[in-house]
């Protein structure tokens, strides 16, 4: 559901002869490439092995984001959509729906999103979801974006989103805002 109309249509411009070829691009980014290996190798230094090796990351780092879940495991998000207008980048979507008095186990609010999804690929990380939200239900945490070869494989659904209730994700040290 498209919640405003800041996006804008953009069109593609009409390549160059030298930009369709792309090797002068393509050269030009080895080249700098090349450039910061040599200075590094020169400087000597030390590169992180990563994914396997992580350099340790603010408590209050701005990562994945995660929607809550209240003491009684009901999810705390009631989909008014105040983050999805509070997003610079667009990245929220959701569709609510209207709980059921057998979900009243579920969903902390009458009302609660059916589904919730974050484009990772447009979200800056800013926070502004989480100053937004009324409910205490979206927090960004520590933890980075998983790699994707595909595009759409950055779209968060609830499955990404919704912790787990066995695996609370701590934000306590983001809700003291102490940044
Ligand atoms: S962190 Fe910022 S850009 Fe990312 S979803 Fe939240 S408001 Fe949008
Ligand atoms: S996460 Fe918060 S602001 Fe966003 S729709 Fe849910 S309750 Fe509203």
């Amino acid at each position: 559901m498209k919640l405003t109309n800041r996006s804008k249509v953009v069109s593609n411009k009409k390549m160059s002869l030298k930009e369709k070829l792309y090797l002068p691009a393509i050269a030009q980014g080895m080249g700098i490439t090349l450039k910061h290996a040599v200075r590094n190798l020169v400087k000597g230094v030390p590169s992180v092995q990563y994914p396997e090796e992580q350099r340790p990351r603010a408590i209050i780092w701005r990562g994945q984001h995660v929607l809550k879940r209240d003491d009684e495991g009901r999810e705390r998000c009631t989909a008014c959509g105040l983050c999805a207008v509070a997003c610079p980048a667009e990245a929220i979507t959701m569709t609510a729906a209207e709980r059921t008095k057998d979900e009243k186990h579920l969903y902390r609010e009458e009302k609660y999103a059916e589904i919730y999804e974050i484009d990772m690929l447009r979200c800056i990380f800013c926070g502004m979801c989480e100053e937004a939200c009324p409910k205490q239900a979206i927090f960004l945490t520590d933890r980075l974006v998983d790699v994707e070869m595909i595009r759409q494989n950055f779209v968060y659904g609830k499955d990404k989103l919704v912790e787990k209730i066995e695996q609370r994700i701590d934000i306590s040290e983001r809700q003291k805002k102490t940044y």
